[in-house]
């Protein structure tokens, strides 16, 4: 099936976080400090590869979109995190799922995937499942391990409302291709670790930050057992373009598309707003959402 998309830039990003924490750096942040270090992480995040060209005309992110100084890490929580090393391998990939029927071949024809990234968030979060809930739709939640160890709960009330929980690194590092084969691998297993040990089922997809992809975060997602997942529809919610944008953007989904939004990393008011129409309105076109 041919991918409706322009292929991607290099992720040139300037706002693209420069650290990556070792488990020992990890260990050594204070709480002040991991709050700043991971709102740095995220503000470039965009899952948005797609669309760095306009990145650098985004507006800053303001401080009130950093994450909650709740969400710090517990370092003894982290340095006691199960190990996910024996999930069974998948086959390798050389290219992402762009469309829903790239992975479920046996879903139905007017299917689309809901996709929700960054999170959990503890004002987002909440306000995201309950308009699922409310319009009785099953998502696919991207959540990174930061944000997922500081609210566990969050983690284990995605899977128990029936979305999909996937994994999207622990610090969210953008490019993620530029890293080494080893920090790739610790960036998957951490965010797995983090996953696991908050009682959702081991993720078996897995979302690059921004859509990077490379064999090397191929060879790694396989190894822990996760197919790779990309999109095809992207609002560019975390730009923050408004809510009208937004929602026009999501309602020109098709069937087979797996449409991008973000409930974590940033203020996700307008993500919300467009939900709220956007949701009741692909399901009375009569599409079909299910979770990857
Ligand atoms: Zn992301």
């Amino acid at each position: 099936m041919p991918i409706p998309r322009p292929s991607q830039p290099a992720d040139s990003s300037s706002s693209a976080s420069p650290f990556y924490p070792s488990r020992r750096r990890l260990l050594a942040w204070t709480t002040l400090g991991a709050a700043s270090l991971a709102s740095a992480a995220l503000a470039g995040c965009s899952d948005s590869a797609h669309a760095h060209s306009g990145a650098a005309g985004a507006p800053p992110e303001s401080p009130s979109d950093s994450f909650s100084p709740n969400a710090t890490l517990d370092p003894k929580a982290i340095s006691a995190l199960p190990s996910p090393a024996a999930a069974s391998p998948v086959a390798v990939r050389t290219k992402p799922v762009f469309k829903v029927h790239d992975i479920l071949p046996d879903a139905p024809a007017d299917a689309i995937a809901l996709t929700i990234d960054d999170g959990p968030d503890p004002v987002y979060t909440p306000q995201v499942l309950a308009l699922l809930r409310k319009y009785d739709i099953r998502a696919t939640f991207n959540v990174v391990g930061i944000p997922g160890h500081a609210h566990k709960d969050l983690i284990r009330q995605l899977a128990a409302d029936g979305h999909t929980v996937a994994n999207h690194t622990m610090t969210h590092p953008q490019p993620l291709s530029k890293r080494t084969p080893a920090e790739i691998e610790k960036q998957i297993t951490d965010a797995q670790s983090v996953i696991v040990d908050a009682g959702a089922p081991a993720p078996t997809l897995f979302r690059s930050p921004g859509g990077d992809w490379s064999p090397t975060i191929f060879a790694a997602a396989a190894k822990y057992g996760m197919i790779p997942i990309d999109w095809d529809v992207d609002p560019d919610d975390w730009k923050r373009p408004g809510v009208p944008k937004i929602t026009e953007k999501l309602m020109a989904a098709h069937p087979g598309d797996i449409l991008l939004c973000h409930d974590g990393g940033g203020n996700r008011s307008q993500t919300v707003d467009a939900l709220k129409t956007v949701l009741p309105a692909l399901k009375a076109k009569g599409l079909t959402f299910v979770t990857l």
